[in-house]
């Protein structure tokens, strides 16, 4: 159960009757405790002033009521007491004593209970300003971990402190299916033992936002790279048409020439025939020259190569799968073989790769019931030494009649799919000098297998 003030003793017992009976009656009894010492030791040592304790305990814990019945009462005792040994020579003398013991006390209590007042304010201010906040804080014992206090928003969401308050920064929390700030900073707790102050921001919306902005800026560069292979097409049919025009009214002219040279008269004809045949040769060998020259204004930067581990790269790959998974629901699992070889790629095409097969899985899965949304990236090696990584999921799988054109280029089933990603991964792999295949996963699901070389 957790407090929501730190001042724990003011007022504490006006609820709870029984408990200030007993305060009161402990304190009533310790007047007549004083009284009688009063008495007992014939004035000789002033005890009045040892009233203000009890008279102290019973307003602060209790009251101002009772505070004030004490302090008349205490003023009673004492009148009681000093009278049976001490008569004055005037009664005046004597009560004017009493009366100024008696409002003494009540002073005391006054003060005692304005002070009380304050300090109760100062609480209350302090806790509606927590209490009020959107931001959950709580505050643990630094040592034990012990929870100390939690504001409202904290009870509300946690209830205990999650295990993932120990981290900083952005954290997703898998209960809540949230996405938190979590910020601590060191504090000295009001008892003076070192604690943590934690708070938590919900920062799931912005953290929406920002994953759209990525999603539109991914979006603006397919496009992009949509509109740049529009143009390299329309540029090839552009640069091709006029040659292939060209070939085209060459042969038609060798055709009638031909046919001309059937009807005799062939020797003319024949050199005629030579001169449009090779001008036909001429426009294929410039329509060869032209996608040659397209291919070099377009051609790659030569990959990077150098040894890699297949499980640090299947390990990149799932990190920047993650998002993706996340949003999908889909649970990523890495699985990494033992004496895998090394390889010798370039990183970043060879992640490419594994990031597109996992997206192609996720993309697979994320429709399906939960306990299907899952996608296994497993290393190993082959019986020819090679290494191999594959990608595995529990989807449906790829249709038998959509399996032997799967890795060409522009196949696709998805409304906005592009069909160029699994052709890419051939292509990638192929260069680095290994293959990549798919088969069924089992009795379900798709499993894409690539395989390199070792180092
Ligand atoms: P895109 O994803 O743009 O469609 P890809 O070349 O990556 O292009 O994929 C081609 C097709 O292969 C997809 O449209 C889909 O039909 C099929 N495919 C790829 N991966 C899987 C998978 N894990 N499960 C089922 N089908 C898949």
């Amino acid at each position: 159960m957790l407090r929501t003030s730190t001042f724990v003793l003011y007022g504490e017992l006006r609820d709870r009757p029984a408990a200030a009976g007993m305060v009161l009656l402990a304190s009533a009894a310790l007047v007549a405790a004083i009284a009688f010492a009063d008495y007992l030791t014939g004035y000789e040592i002033r005890l009045a002033i040892l009233y203000l304790l009890p008279i102290a305990i019973a307003t602060w814990m209790v009251g101002a009521a009772a505070g004030a019945g004490l302090a008349l009462a205490s003023a009673g005792a004492w009148l009681f007491s000093f009278l049976s040994s001490h008569p004055y020579a005037k009664d005046f003398y004597f009560y004017w004593e009493g009366g100024i013991y008696g409002a003494s006390f009540l002073l005391f209590v006054a003060l005692l209970t304005r002070l009380r007042a304050a300090l109760a304010r100062s609480d209350e201010r302090f806790v509606t300003v927590l209490e009020g906040l959107d931001a959950a804080v709580c505050v643990e014992d630094a040592r034990s971990g012990a929870l100390l206090y939690g504001n409202r928003r904290f009870r509300d969401a946690f209830g205990a402190p999650p295990a993932f308050l120990r981290e900083s920064g952005e954290v997703f929390d898998e209960a809540t299916r949230r996405w938190c700030l979590v910020q601590s900073r060191p504090l000295r707790w009001t008892d003076g033992r070192e604690a943590q102050l934690r708070t938590v921001s919900d920062i799931t919306e912005m953290h929406r936002a920002r994953e759209l902005i990525e999603r539109h800026r991914e979006a603006a560069h397919r496009t992009a790279r949509l509109v740049a292979l529009g143009e390299f097409a329309s540029a090839i049919a552009h640069e091709l048409n006029q040659p292939l025009a060209a070939i085209a009214t060459y042969n038609n002219a060798s055709i009638r020439l031909l046919q001309k040279g059937e009807g005799g008269n062939s020797g003319a004809h024949l050199s005629d025939l030579r001169e449009a045949m090779e001008k036909c040769r001429d426009q294929a060998k410039r329509a060869g020259a032209i996608i040659q020259r397209l291919r070099q204004v377009l051609r790659q930067p030569a990959p990077a190569l150098a040894a890699q581990d297949l499980g640090k790269v299947a390990h990149a790959a799932l990190e920047l799968a993650a998002p993706d998974a996340l949003e999908a629901g889909v649970a990523l699992e890495l699985s990494t073989g033992a004496g895998v070889p090394r390889v010798r790629a370039d990183r970043l095409l060879i992640e490419q790769v594994a990031l597109n097969l996992v997206r192609n899985a996720i993309e697979a899965v994320q429709a399906l019931p939960p306990e299907r949304r899952r996608v296994l990236l497993a290393t190993g090696a082959d019986a020819e030494g090679r290494a191999t990584l594959s990608v595995a999921d529990l989807g449906d799988g790829v249709p038998e009649d959509a399996r032997a054109r799967l890795f060409d280029a522009f196949v696709t089933t998805k409304p906005g799919g592009l069909g160029l990603g699994l052709s890419i991964c051939r292509s990638v792999i192929e260069a680095h000098g290994g293959f990549i295949r798919y088969e069924a996963n089992g009795a379900r699901g798709a499993r894409f297998t690539f395989a390199l070389p070792p180092a």
